[in-house]
């Protein structure tokens, strides 16, 4: 299958009633797990990349590497996306070079640290809505700030310091028209998001809920959202590692969270967790090792076990063969014509 639309493959997920794991890559190993764990399941998938990563990997290789994906596996729909775009100018990059899906997170400067005004959000979102949606591309909006900072991105501190306004986020969807939208319930990027263990009312499900009422049409999107579970971190620190003590997001709390209108969850440090443990298990317990292979391979297959586990928990699994891709053409046009919008909002 040709890279499919981010709105064709969220829009099959509201269908169906599940959500949709939005996995980070930097390198060849991290998509072949994905791909793995998305043939074991026959699951849909998001394959996301950071600014970090495009420069980490090179955009060419990168790419292409998604591109072998893609040809590999026909028939899995993999829709490519662009995360934490910080401007205009590095969404458009990331549309040319034929990502199907960015997003624009106008929630924070250019800079990726301080907090932008409502104003300054809106104001660059609707210049990537407009562009993007000419090239059929998908579009993810955040309002509010997330905790936490990863890959050098985000405004630090903890995930309850700026939880979105659901007046705010009505208005930003109806100003802008993104397809999908971040919004900020108490979670934080990075391992350390919860210095105790979470209880249910560590996430504010409340607001997320008073949001997917007057937004139904708008994909809303759980940063953040790695479960950093107990066993990976024992593995890091079993062999050497110094991790201290966290809790990431219960997965119990994702699966409410798509019970109500949550269809990309962006999971990243649990797979950072799994490769390293691999890696360090194999150069602690054999260090005559110096093939990359030997640590490389239990990495991937570590990985692979992570992303299986949580396309079954968010219910993508066996979703894969629901439907056609539809042409990025077809999506424009759905986008030119009004099919695609997410508009009417429902009444204030
Ligand atoms: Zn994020």
């Amino acid at each position: 299958m040709p890279l499919v639309s981010m709105r064709q493959l969220l829009d099959e997920a509201a269908k169906g009633g599940y959500g949709v794991g939005a996995f980070n890559v930097n390198d060849m190993e991290q998509i072949q797990a994905i791909m793995g764990a998305a043939k074991e399941t026959n699951s849909p998938v998001i394959i996301q990349a950071s600014r970090g990563a495009r420069s980490f990997a090179q955009d060419r290789y990168l790419f292409h590497l998604i591109l072998a994906a893609a040809e590999l596996n026909p028939e899995i729909p993999i829709a490519m996306h662009q995360d934490h775009g910080n401007s205009f100018e590095t969404c458009k990059s990331a549309i040319e070079l034929g990502y199907t899906s960015v997003m624009m997170d106008g929630s924070l400067k250019e800079d990726g640290k301080t907090p932008a005004s409502f104003e300054e959000n809106v104001a660059v979102t609707k210049k990537v809505v407009d562009f993007a949606h000419a090239r059929g591309v998908t579009v993810e909006g955040e309002i509010g700030v997330l905790g936490g900072v990863e890959d050098g991105h985000g405004a630090g501190g903890t995930g309850l310091e700026h939880v979105t306004d659901p007046d705010q986020a009505v208005e930003f969807a109806e100003l802008t028209g993104v397809d999908a939208l971040a919004i900020a319930i108490g979670t934080s990027h990075g391992a350390y998001k919860f210095s105790k263990k979470p209880d249910g009312s560590v996430l504010k499900m409340d607001v997320l809920i008073a949001i997917h009422k007057r937004l139904p049409k708008t994909h809303l999107v759980m940063h953040g959202s790695s479960s950093v579970p107990k066993d990976l971190q024992d593995v890091i620190n079993q062999y050497g590692g110094k991790l201290k003590e966290t809790w990431g997001v219960p997965v119990e709390e994702i699966q409410l969270g798509i019970r109500n209108g949550v269809r990309k969850v962006n999971v990243d440090t649990d797979n950072r967790l799994a490769m390293t443990g691999a890696i360090r298990k194999v150069l602690w317990t054999q260090p005559e090792k110096f093939d990359p292979r030997d640590y490389l391979k239990p990495a991937r297959e570590a990985m692979q076990k992570v992303v299986a586990q949580r396309m079954t928990q968010f219910g993508q699994a066996g979703h894969a063969g629901d439907y056609q891709a539809v042409s990025i053409a077809e999506i424009a046009k759905g986008y030119k014509d009004g099919s695609l919008s997410t508009k009417p909002l429902v009444a204030r």
